[in-house]
């Protein structure tokens, strides 16, 4: 029976999401609008030792920034509220306790220092990473080896207890999952996780499956770091007879570090200079793409491009473009090198699709924390011309401070270098033609001073360095005349007038 397309993004609010997570809540977020379906935010709070305040928070915001938005969930409520794990509590006692009468889990008793005394003893008998399983289950303080009579004893006397899936032994555990293909492991290598704890909550084993059995979920896709996981929820599904409606499965590679030699961790932001998550969070240490001047289009594009690619040439893709071509088909097995440069690129890459209205808008808020107040005509012109220029957004303000103030400071090297006094009368003269310009747009002023040049017979390279350190203090910037354009007649006339007296201090 085909069944209506319903995904989630699942995460564990443990601390700020980073762009690792935002990924996995991308491509749940792709296909679902890909094919129509719906996406679920769901909180598994269950771990409530892990818990930080204002992670979900963190996390709701980073997708709403990154374009990411949900159907259902704990923020926008839905047909199976509540959508936090914590709030669920009491659904999952039932479940565990029927695994119990099908006889696929049991009560274990056992202290923390059982625990310890039973993995101390395998490791002293050569057993590198001792489990709880369907072996040592049989010597350990549990309804599998204890009497019945016992058992209800210790329960009856209100001993705590966790309960463990009781997983078989020797049997092949097969899952097909949408980018690794077959997966298949054997039950006697698992085992037998908690389910439930003492504290009334379930573990993210039981609560993730009966949740996306609950929840009616299509495709589970998420972090290759839950592939160990997924034959044990298989397992399960197996065990409650929900095979029928299993979700699909699809583990997302790696992000790896930009030399490719491991996983990408927290850490490596700072070593790059590039932050790893989507927002500042002050009371964390954290610093956000969003801040630092990042669009959330390039954004979602780089992410996009950490695991997938369209199999084309086309890199730039826009939000519903992505939509388009996405396809678990194409996310490779193998991890995603992270490349801060090729992020930064992506970014360069869609500030010039922008228009300098939209860019002016965004600068804007940098300006104020700035105290940098400008005329919204004369903001656009200014983006307009610096936006091939700028990587992050602040640069449209930092690489030309030159048009939101008087020049600070000129280059005197190449005023040394360039700046001669015979100059001075041709310098003149240019003013004078660029003052006589009535339509003055950088095509007109490039004319007049270009006719000018020809007919003294002065060479490009004998003035315009001169020029644009008139205009702008330094040799980079935008070209010279779409300079002019955005400080206007009066402002560039001004500049070049001072100027021409500084060039003279300068012999
Ligand atoms: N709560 C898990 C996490 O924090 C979700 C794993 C899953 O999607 O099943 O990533």
């Amino acid at each position: 029976m085909e069944r209506p397309i319903r995904l989630r993004y699942a995460p564990s609010p443990t601390g700020a999401q980073h762009l690792g997570g935002i990924r996995t809540a991308l491509y749940n977020y792709l296909f679902v609008k890909k094919t129509g379906g719906k996406l679920v935010l769901r909180i598994e709070d269950t771990d409530q030792a892990r818990y930080v305040p204002g992670a979900e928070e963190y996390v709701i915001n980073s997708c709403a920034w990154a374009g990411i938005t949900f159907d259902e969930g704990v923020h926008v409520g839905g047909p199976f509220a509540p959508y936090r794990q914590s709030e669920r509590k009491d659904i999952y006692k039932k479940y565990a306790m029927e695994l119990i009468e099908k006889g696929h889990a049991y009560y274990a008793f056992d202290t923390p220092e059982e625990l310890e005394a039973m993995r101390n003893r395998m490791m002293e008998q050569g057993n590198p990473s001792p489990a709880y399983d369907h072996i040592t289950r049989q010597y350990m303080k549990n309804s599998v080896s204890l009497s019945r009579d016992e058992v209800e004893r210790r329960l009856a006397n209100g001993e705590p207890y966790v309960i463990r899936i009781k997983m078989p032994r020797n049997e092949e555990v097969k899952f097909h999952d949408l980018i690794r293909g077959w997966v298949s492991f054997n039950s006697s290598q698992l085992d037998d996780k908690v389910l439930f704890k003492s504290d009334g909550m379930p573990t993210y084993h039981l609560a993730n499956v009966v949740d996306d059995y609950l929840m009616q979920i299509t495709h589970v896709v998420r972090g290759e770091e839950w592939l160990p996981s997924a034959p044990t929820h298989v397992m399960t599904y197996k065990m409650f007879g929900w095979e029928d409606v299993m979700p699909s499965f699809a583990h997302l590679p790696l992000i790896l570090k930009p030399e490719g030699n491991g996983k990408l961790s927290k850490r490596d932001g700072d070593k790059y200079g590039f932050p790893l998550y989507s927002l500042s969070w002050p009371e964390q240490q954290i610093s956000g793409l969003k801040e630092k001047g990042f669009l959330p289009e390039a954004y979602i594009n780089f992410l996009a491009f950490l695991g997938w690619n369209p199999g084309t040439d086309q890199e730039i893709f826009t939000h519903d473009e992505l939509i388009a071509a996405f396809s678990f088909e194409r996310i490779g097995k193998s991890g995603a090198r992270f490349d801060p440069e090729k992020a930064k690129w992506f970014n360069q890459q869609h500030m010039r699709l922008k228009s300098g209205e939209e860019l002016a808008g965004m600068l804007k808020p940098y300006l104020e924390t700035k105290g940098v107040e400008v005329d919204a005509d004369y903001l656009t012109k200014v983006c307009n011309a610096m936006k091939d220029r700028a990587v992050f957004i602040p640069d449209l303000y930092e690489l030309g401070t030159y048009f939101f103030g008087d020049i600070e400071s000129y280059d005197e090297d190449t005023i040394r270098k360039k700046w001669k006094p015979e100059k001075q009368e041709f310098f003149l003269l240019l003013i004078e033609k660029i003052k006589s310009i009535d339509n003055f747009t950088e095509h007109s002023i490039e004319a007049i001073v270009k006719d000018t040049m020809k007919e003294h017979n002065i060479g490009m390279g004998e003035i315009m360095p001169l020029l644009r350190i008139a205009l702008a203090g330094v040799l980079q910037g935008p070209p010279v005349f779409a300079m002019m354009d955005v400080l206007g007649k009066k402002n560039s006339v001004d500049r070049l007038q001072k100027a021409l007296e500084k060039f003279n201090n300068f012999q």
